[in-house]
């Protein structure tokens, strides 16, 4: 019987599932047992489109097609939490099974704790993220740097701290410090990223730690809920994968990465914090990158927190409709709604077609507000500390005017 806070090796008992598989195979088994024995109607999870550095979403309800899923995409820069809120009704009306990095699952916790998503209803099975590359930046590094053609590249993987492609030829590494030193490498928000372990979803995955002859066929599964225990301890009774305890040496480096890769965050987020200068000095630079925006909405429609039905955004008392670029108040109402529960996902910098280092700007503020307040988003389920006192003292004003419109984001349906 698992238990919360075991840490285990498994793999999958399928071989098909094996050969495909990133490590041991065992997320995919474990969303398969879940799907076959309908403690999940569906599965909510990432697969190869048209090449490798092309993620797609794909929502699953035949077991039959997740063996497709196995198999880390690290220029799958996409978040699936959104995704939950915005078309499958934040799982209200189904049991899902969903694979999450730290950024998907932290997405997941703001929106379920605005009532967006109903966490009750979702097995969340983590994988441990070093970080992701983008596809398109994926795509120049290749030509540039391994001076390889990026359509022949066959697999890509992330380990020992390089990026490492495979072709008809072999393979071919280059360190990421070396690449992330010329622009290239990880996206920069996942440089900065200290969630490296998904120890809030059920179940946290990766290969960090698997050791030996378990090495590349093995998953490290540290359990982190009573959720996951069960699904753990039925799918391994079940023959869907085989386990057995993680060794005291695997612990051992695994925490040690882990520990390294935190201190790699800080280091990010103390040279990308100086760049951007203090006061007036940052003010001037968020201005001045944010006049080439073209208001095409990206940033709102990818942003896990923002999904209010009337964006003040759209108030034209507020933000001049038509008017390219937008006066800076379409930028100050996000700062001022959400920039205290910015989970630095980087979909807003990611998507955004002018180039505006979105993510950098509202992770910085949400960085300085935490220290104010304490409050640390993507974790739990704690209420942000500005958004109580703005929205409740919203909530009573338009109560007063008899109106019903509840616009800003914790309250909003
Ligand atoms: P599989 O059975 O092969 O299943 C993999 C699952 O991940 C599938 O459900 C698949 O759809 C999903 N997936 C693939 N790409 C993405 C994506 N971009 N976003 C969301 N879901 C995706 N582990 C570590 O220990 N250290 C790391 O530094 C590390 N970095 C990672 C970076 C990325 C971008 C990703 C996606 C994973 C990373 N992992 C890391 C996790 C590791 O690669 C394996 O996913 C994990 O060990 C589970 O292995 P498995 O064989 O059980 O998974
Ligand atoms: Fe991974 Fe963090 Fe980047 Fe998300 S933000 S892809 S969890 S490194
Ligand atoms: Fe402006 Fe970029 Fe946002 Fe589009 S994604 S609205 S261009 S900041
Ligand atoms: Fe992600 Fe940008 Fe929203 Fe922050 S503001 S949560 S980085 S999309
Ligand atoms: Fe618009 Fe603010 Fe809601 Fe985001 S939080 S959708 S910016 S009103």
């Amino acid at each position: 019987m698992a238990a919360k806070g075991d840490m285990v090796l498994a793999w999958t008992t399928n071989a098909d599932l094996q050969k495909k598989a990133e490590c041991g195979g065992a997320v995919t088994a474990l969303l398969k047992y879940a799907l076959e024995n309908k403690i999940v109607d569906a599965v909510l999870t990432v697969q190869k489109g048209v090449d490798l550095y092309d993620a797609q979403p794909v929502l699953i309800t035949n077991p039959d097609d997740l063996n497709n899923t196995a198999g880390s995409l690290h220029c799958g820069t996409l978040l699936l939490s959104k995704l939950i809120k915005k078309y499958l009704d934040g799982a209200n009306d189904m049991k899902l099974g969903v694979t999450v990095k730290g950024c998907d699952m932290m997405g997941m916790y703001e929106l379920a704790k605005r009532k967006q998503i109903n966490l009750d209803n979702v097995i969340m099975i983590g994988v441990n993220c070093g970080g992701s590359v983008s596809p398109a930046l994926a795509r120049t590094m290749i030509r540039e740097k391994y001076e390889v053609d990026p359509n022949d590249v066959k697999k890509e993987e992330i380990d020992k701290g390089q990026f490492i492609i495979e072709t008809e030829e072999g393979h071919k590494g280059i360190a990421m410090d070396i690449l992330e030193d010329e622009g290239f490498g990880r996206r920069t928000n996942c440089r900065r990223c200290k969630l490296k372990v998904p120890r809030q979803a059920d179940l946290a995955c990766g290969n960090w730690g698997v050791i030996g002859d378990k090495a590349g066929k093995a998953t490290f599964v540290e359990v982190c809920s009573q959720k996951g225990a069960d699904l753990l301890t039925k799918a391994e009774q079940a023959g869907a994968i085989a386990t057995e305890p993680a060794p005291a040496k695997g612990i051992e480096i695994r925490g040690k990465i882990e520990g390294a890769m935190l201190k790699l965050g800080d280091k990010w987020r103390a040279k990308d914090f100086a760049e951007l200068g203090e006061g007036q000095t940052r003010l001037e630079k968020i201005m001045k990158e944010t006049a080439r925006c073209i208001k095409c909405y990206s940033c709102i429609e990818a942003c896990p927190i923002c999904y209010c039905v009337d964006c003040s955004t759209k108030n034209p008392a507020l933000v001049t409709p038509g008017e390219i670029p937008p006066n800076f108040m379409f930028h100050l109402i996000r700062y001022a709604h959400i920039s205290d529960s910015c989970v630095n996902c980087g979909q807003c910098e990611e998507l955004c077609p002018a180039e505006i280092p979105n993510a950098l700007f509202m992770h910085a503020q949400q960085v300085e507000l935490e220290d104010l307040f304490g409050h640390k988003p993507g974790v739990d389920m704690t209420l942000p500390v500005l958004a109580l006192v703005e929205e409740r003292a919203e909530r009573d004003r338009l109560a007063k005017t008899g109106s019903d419109m509840i616009y800003l984001n914790c309250f909003n349906k």
